[in-house]
């Protein structure tokens, strides 16, 4: 197996850049704040994927970019600025006068247990590429060098603007562009599992890196294990499969060959809000950074083990941890 193998073997000639985009949801959160008061957050798992990104990209040759539509209300507002701060280019945020961002609410039971209600089913993000402007968005992420979605993006845009996608993911891949797919699988997000089904494999054959929680690929394809799912998408030709299995190794299938890489040990789970995310933004800033699969299921592992150890989705920086320790020579 050439386990070097980087995603773009090209480096971009001096003085020139690379885009990424995100295409997703971020909403407002909301939750009690321990004093019987309220505090608001925001998230969302393309979000949260695209902060550990732009941070781990930090100042190399990546351009990282969201791609979703928001308001023009005074949350919107805020959240744009935040997006800003951590380093993500909103130019290709759409803001759609009359929606507003999608919202949630944590509820918090006596034991600790976390449930959620939803108002997003008319969001501004839904929009994102109905709107009047969207062709032109559409035209730009054409020559984006790298495309990343979840299962939960896939499931609000309505069936035109997936056709729409799916179309430009193919003008994007024929210039030499990457489309990375994290299945994020929600039920209710979807009409039927078969609609479901349909939509996951269609832009499943437009990806050259699936980001796969095991958990999830059972839930919606009944996949009997790691090993027939790792079959399954490569039989759709996906190049690199990674499949997420909580505390257990991830198993990653590249170049026909398939590793499996042991988690880090954690004694205190507190939080497992955006463990997945936060793995897939970390290994994918590995791979762009033109390490190994073996080492980025390491960054993975790294950022997510750190995650799940803090409350909610998005690390303070001060607890961000330091890639670089992790050499190719720790292999
Ligand atoms: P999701 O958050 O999508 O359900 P997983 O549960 O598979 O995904 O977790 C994603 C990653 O988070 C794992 O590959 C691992 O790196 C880390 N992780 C999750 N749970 C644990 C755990 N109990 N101990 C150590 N690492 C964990």
């Amino acid at each position: 197996m050439n386990q070097n193998a980087p995603l773009f073997p090209n480096p971009p000639s001096i003085g020139v850049t690379r885009r990424l985009a995100a295409i997703g949801e971020c909403m407002i959160e909301i939750g009690g704040n321990g004093k019987g008061g309220l505090q608001q957050g925001m998230a969302g798992d393309t979000y949260n994927t695209i902060v550990y990104l732009a941070r781990l990209l930090g100042s190399s040759r990546w351009r990282v970019h969201y791609v979703t539509a928001m308001g023009e209300d005074p949350f919107s507002e805020r959240m744009l600025h935040q997006w800003q701060l951590e380093g993500i280019r909103c130019e290709l945020v759409a803001r759609i006068p009359d929606k507003n961002p999608g919202l949630y609410y944590i509820h918090l039971n006596e034991s600790g247990e976390r449930s959620f209600t939803y108002w997003r089913n008319d969001s501004a993000a839904r929009q994102c590429f109905e709107h009047p402007g969207a062709d032109a968005t559409l035209k730009e992420l054409e020559s984006f060098d790298l495309i990343y979605i979840s299962g939960i993006s896939l499931a609000i845009l309505p069936e035109t603007s997936r056709i729409k996608l799916l179309a430009t993911l193919d003008k994007m891949r024929a210039k030499g562009g990457k489309v990375v797919f994290d299945n994020n699988y929600r039920p209710n997000l979807w009409s039927s599992v078969d609609e479901a089904k349909r939509v996951y494999n269609q832009f499943l054959a437009k990806c050259d890196i699936a980001l796969l929680t095991l958990e999830d690929e059972q839930l919606l394809f009944n996949s009997p294990s790691a090993e027939h799912v790792l079959v399954r998408c490569a039989s759709l030709g996906i190049d690199e499969i990674v499949i997420k299995r909580g505390a257990e190794p991830c198993l990653v299938r590249f170049d026909h060959g398939v590793l499996s890489i042991p988690a880090e040990p954690v004694t205190k789970v507190v939080d497992t809000t955006a463990a997945g995310d936060s793995f897939s933004g970390a290994y994918l800033a590995a791979r762009l950074h033109g390490k190994s699969p073996r080492l980025a299921a390491k960054w993975g592992h790294k950022l997510a083990s750190t995650v799940i150890q803090h409350r909610g989705g998005i690390l303070a920086r001060k607890y961000m941890p330091d890639m670089l320790t992790l050499g190719e020579a720790t292999n």
